[in-house]
């Protein structure tokens, strides 16, 4: 039967023409739906694939309090760039950078600190990398030498934000690469790369792809030296997305921040361990003068003088009012805490992965609430599944845990990770081991290898290895 009628309020939803049409895919509908079918027709198809919070292959956060979540929606409409409307988010915005400009010892004195908020990290570290590529080329300008060829240098476990902004800057991408023996940048090899076009060297709190923190503060000493060498002024910005609300609160003795002489700026993701529902980033800057002033942007909007330092003009404002919660009802004790339990369950989902025979933790410490893991030896030669077969199975149970290959030079090393975030107990934590190790036992049963395993054999043959089965 087609329907002939249109619907109205009193259409049953699902017994709605709607309903039985596809939904549009190329041109805007001629006529208008009911707003209870047009909700229904997102919601259904927005539905999520599985439970957010078992989500653990994502940073970002899936649990906010009920305050806190009915502020957010209570401020869903408000355009954080209009200042006549809203005038008290640009103070609470600057309130949130002296916060974090602090918690991260700045030596700015002064009572407005130097920063800046974006939708996310990646909007944060191009902005961070735009003033440094201006710096540097300001000061190329004024000694006469060329600014045709600047570069950027970081590990090959940079997240892809930089491949971006090098993309879309014309910056020249230097990867140092990431080895077996060498989990993390090292500042000895970042260095060789080094010359006078290089705009700053970018350290990252809290790799994406291992967890692992690079040692911004060996980088700092050697910089440093280099810098007094050579008379370059290359300066570091750190790529904090997770690290920046782990390290002040975990590990306050770590010095990876202003601490440090070389660290010009620093980014990071307010949306993850900041705790605030997507999309929040921050940058901030060691003073004023590292902020160059082409950045900033006045204009006279609505009546009021704004000045803002951004990729995009107009932006959610609900998300400042998240971040200043946070603030104000954690406090230090509070994030610290929230952390220390992230950490907590972090490391004991890492010892008892370490435990089983089939797994190996690639590294010993865990160092953020987040970890990766591969297959041992033993199960990497005999093995009739990979990790990718093991994903697939915890799906089935509702678990998010990716399984990936790590960056290049090290790209045959597959790895599992699990990221841990507020709302995870340790309940949760021992449901997720016992559906693990029940899935490694079903894989075990198998009599012949899977896809993914076979696709492994053909490549590591490729690779020359030798496989005896
Ligand atoms: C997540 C992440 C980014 C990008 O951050 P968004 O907030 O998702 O834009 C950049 N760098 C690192 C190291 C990250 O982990």
């Amino acid at each position: 039967m087609t329907h002939t009628k249109h619907s109205t309020a009193t259409t049953a939803v699902y017994g709605s023409e709607e309903m039985v049409r596809p939904a549009p895919t190329m041109t805007i509908p001629e006529e208008m739906t009911t707003p209870e079918i047009a909700y229904r027709m997102v919601k259904d198809e927005t539905y999520a694939q599985t439970q957010p919070r078992l989500n653990l292959a994502t940073f970002v956060t899936t649990y906010m309090d009920e305050y806190a979540t009915r502020l957010m929606n209570e401020a869903i409409s408000m355009n954080y760039i209009d200042q006549t409307e809203y005038p008290r988010v640009a103070v609470m915005t600057s309130r949130c950078i002296n916060i974090l400009a602090n918690l991260w010892n700045t030596p700015e004195k002064g009572d407005s600190k130097c920063g800046a908020l974006g939708i996310g990290s990646s909007e944060a570290c191009m902005l961070g990398g735009v003033a440094a590529w201006l710096r540097w080329r300001k000061r190329r300008e004024k000694e006469g030498k060329s600014t045709a060829k600047p570069n950027l240098v970081m590990s090959a476990g940079m997240q892809v934000v930089w491949e971006k902004f090098c993309q879309l800057w014309q910056i020249e991408l230097r990867q140092v690469p990431l080895k077996r023996e060498n989990r993390t940048l090292c500042p000895k090899e970042a260095l060789k790369m080094c010359d006078e076009n290089t705009i700053c060297v970018v350290p990252i709190a809290g790799v994406t792809w291992t967890g692992l923190n690079d040692d911004i503060e060996a980088l700092d000493r050697e910089l440093e030296a280099f810098n007094k060498r050579t008379g370059y002024e290359i300066p570091i910005h750190v790529d904090a997305a997770s690290g920046g609300f782990i390290l002040p609160f975990v590990s306050p003795e770590t010095r990876w921040d202003f601490r440090l002489k070389n660290v010009i700026s620093i980014s990071t993701s307010g949306h993850k361990f900041g705790l605030v529902y997507p999309g929040l980033g921050w940058v901030i800057w060691r003073d004023k003068s590292y902020l160059p002033e082409e950045m900033s942007f006045s204009v006279n909007y609505l009546g009021a003088e704004v000045t803002q330092v951004g990729l995009n003009f107009s932006r959610p404002a609900a998300q400042v009012l998240g971040q200043y919660y946070n603030f104000i009802r954690l406090g230090r004790e509070g994030y610290t805490r929230v952390q220390q339990n992230s950490m907590e369950i972090a490391r004991y989902c890492h010892k008892r992965i370490g435990e089983m025979e089939c797994f190996e933790n690639y590294s010993d410490e865990v160092v953020n609430p987040l970890f990766v893991w591969s297959l041992s030896e033993e199960y990497l030669k005999s093995a009739k599944w990979t990790l990718y077969d093991l994903q697939a199975l915890l799906q089935q149970s509702g678990w998010m845990v990716p399984a990936y290959s790590l960056p290049r030079d090290i790209e045959d090393i597959v790895v599992m990770r699990i990221v841990v975030r507020q709302g995870m107990s340790r309940d949760m934590a021992d449901m997720l081991i016992k559906d693990i190790e029940n899935g490694v036992a079903e894989l075990n049963k198998l009599k012949y290898p899977t896809a993914s395993r076979q696709a492994y054999e053909k490549q590591e043959k490729q690779r020359g290895r030798v496989f005896t089965h």
